[in-house]
């Protein structure tokens, strides 16, 4: 029975904002709540959104670019406007120079006030702020655009190269309403938002005549190959070719790390010496010494060439020249390759693998030798040795890594197993990223996370330990506690009493941080402890933090990137 003097059922912008994130299949949010957005995530988790609240709006972000790292879907983070905003922006931009995708949503204040500068609460001009430094910003202004809105930010996040997009949204929009059917029917369910793109088949073709001539040719995986989830074409492009490969940290387990043709433990050998080098989703940055110098010296600096397949054209040629590049996403350009070497493609030279795989074994046995020793107390070695072990018995862990030498060493020493199973500090170095990541790994794989901290690495986050026991997520983190930044051993060289700007509280209980909040705190100062510790940890599933005892002289400045430093840079030229 229909009544025509009925009003119409109405739906707000909260609800509109809601279901159209859910119409694109993305149900979970990262944030931290006030005003205006306390009720948004109210009434997500009402309306059976899982809802992820934080202690500091960058660990919502960091955890939103992680969720969006591991699913190809945007991860989203929610903040108030200005201070909360800028604390997310950090982490925004973060995605955005990793290439993951995110949604950065942040109340913000009415237009009017804030184009007048007549001072609003937390007043800031939010979106011009943000444009520069994400991928892409849009501003929502009227509830029938939200669906649009909401679409526009997926695809933005989500095509061609991913990264980070900010989505304005300001108060008075929450509460405009308009009648339901009509709002159902303007949002917008995103169809393909990243699609596959074919490389040209004449690309193919000249990077395979190129790999077809190659004496030394060498694979490098970056994270761009993990995040593309061809895992199958990968591994097949690097079995079919028989050509040794190279992971970059996170795109450590696309294959075993124990695979007959890594070149992981040969890397300084290979980066010298191969004659044509294969990019898979990994830029030539300053990771990678920018493709030339000393890193990449050799008798082949001068006629090294370079295949490079990347989603984005503008990244060919960005610090050398690249002979081939391919353009297209990684599943199609690489399966394009490997239907073009058939099945009788001539494997590379036996002397080239030779001479890698030599060398690679007699690293390995060396380092087998050192993670043997057992010191008192504890070096980076001996704890990182248990945490191996670990790994390799729960290969489905995820693995979060940030630090100085807590993370050079992690990197080398801890193999991984399955492909985007280790997280971490990314292209720019950044600290801060650990608890952000493991909440977000351990809320959208429900996977064991343990999380490789520097007790300065660990400081930037650490008060998410209480995030972790509220949702009872299955993280342990483990702080390799050596007294401070690198090390804990420096001296203020003027005799005051205050410590060297690198000196933590020694002999820090982290703890006992956990157990505040209900969680299990452990204490150790051996591999037997850590270990026993660490298996409980993954037994029960409790969120626990072992504080593993490190030589406070142990570690280096800056670990492996001392060179960075301006004293060291000068002293070098
Ligand atoms: P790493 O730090 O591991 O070397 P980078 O972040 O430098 O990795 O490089 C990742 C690259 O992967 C970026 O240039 C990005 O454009 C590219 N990329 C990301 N996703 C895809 C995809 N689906 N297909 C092709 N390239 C991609
Ligand atoms: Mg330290």
């Amino acid at each position: 029975m229909t009544n025509d003097t009925q009003s119409p059922e109405m739906i707000d912008g909260f609800h509109l904002v809601i279901d159209a994130l859910k119409l694109n299949g993305i149900d979970t949010i990262f944030g931290v709540p006030g005003i205006p957005i306390t009720d948004l995530t109210r009434m997500a988790q009402a309306e059976g959104m899982r809802v992820i609240s934080f202690r500091h709006e960058q660990h919502a972000g960091n955890a939103a670019a992680a969720a969006g790292f591991l699913t190809q879907k945007p991860g989203i983070a929610l903040t108030v406007s200005a201070p909360g905003f800028l604390n997310g922006l950090t982490a925004l931009t973060n995605a955005t120079t990793n290439c993951f995708p995110m949604i950065l949503i942040s109340g913000s204040s009415e237009r009017e006030i804030v184009d007048l500068q007549q001072g609003d609460y937390e007043e800031m001009d939010q979106l011009a702020i943000a444009k520069p430094l994400c991928k892409a910003a849009f501003r929502v202004l009227h509830a029938e655009d939200i669906g649009v809105g909401v679409a526009r930010a997926i695809r933005a996040a989500l095509s061609g190269r991913p990264g980070g997009v900010y989505l304005d949204l300001p108060a008075k929009l929450f509460a405009q309403t308009m009648e339901a059917g009509a709002g159902k029917a303007s949002l917008i369910k995103v169809v393909d938002p990243a699609p596959r793109q074919i490389p040209a088949p004449d690309s193919v073709q000249r990077a395979l005549d190129l790999l077809k001539g190659a004496k030394r040719p060498l694979i490098l995986l970056g994270k761009g190959a993990a995040y593309a989830q061809a895992d199958a074409d990968i591994r097949a492009l690097v079995e079919t070719s028989g050509i040794p490969y190279l992971p970059m940290s996170m795109a450590k387990g696309l294959l075993p790390d124990t695979h007959g043709q890594s070149a992981s433990a040969a890397r300084s050998y290979v980066l010298a010496e191969a004659d044509v080098v294969l990019l898979v989703g990994a830029r030539l940055n300053w990771l990678l010494s920018h493709g030339k110098g000393k890193t990449w010296g050799g008798p082949n600096a001068a006629t090294r060439q370079f295949i490079q397949i990347d989603i984005a054209p503008t990244e060919i040629d960005s610090n050398v020249a690249i002979a081939a590049p391919l353009i297209g996403d990684i599943g199609s350009c690489v399966s394009a390759l490997v239907a073009g070497m058939g099945s009788n493609w001539a494997k590379p030279p036996a002397d080239w693998t030779g001479a890698i795989y030599e060398r690679r074994d007699k690293n390995l046995a060396k380092m087998a030798a050192t993670l043997a020793l057992s010191p008192s107390p504890m070096n980076f070695h001996s704890a990182l040795n248990v945490i191996r072990n670990v790994v390799k018995a729960r290969p489905d862990a995820i693995v979060v890594n940030e630090g100085a030498n807590t993370l050079d060493f992690a990197r080398s020493i801890v193999d991984m197993y399955e492909p985007r199973k280790r997280l971490d500090v990314g292209t720019w170095g950044i600290m801060g990223i650990g608890m952000g990541f493991s909440i977000a790994a351990a809320v959208v794989t429900g996977k064991p996370v343990i999380a490789i901290e520097g007790d300065s690495a660990f400081g930037f986050s650490g008060m998410e330990v209480e995030t972790i026991c509220r949702y009872n997520l299955p993280v342990c983190v483990i702080v390799f506690n050596n007294n401070g930044i690198y090390r804990g051993i420096d001296v203020n060289p003027t005799g005051g009493a205050d410590v060297a700007p690198t000196v933590f509280v020694k002999n820090a209980r982290y703890d006992k941080m956990m157990e505040a909040f209900g969680g299990v705190g452990a204490h150790a100062t051996t591999p037997q402890e850590l270990q026993s510790a660490l298996d409980e940890a993954i037994r029960s599933g409790k969120p626990t933090l072992i504080n593993a005892v490190i030589d406070e002289t142990a570690g280096t400045e800056s670990g492996r990137i001392t060179s960075l430093n301006p004293t060291s840079a000068a002293k070098k030229k």
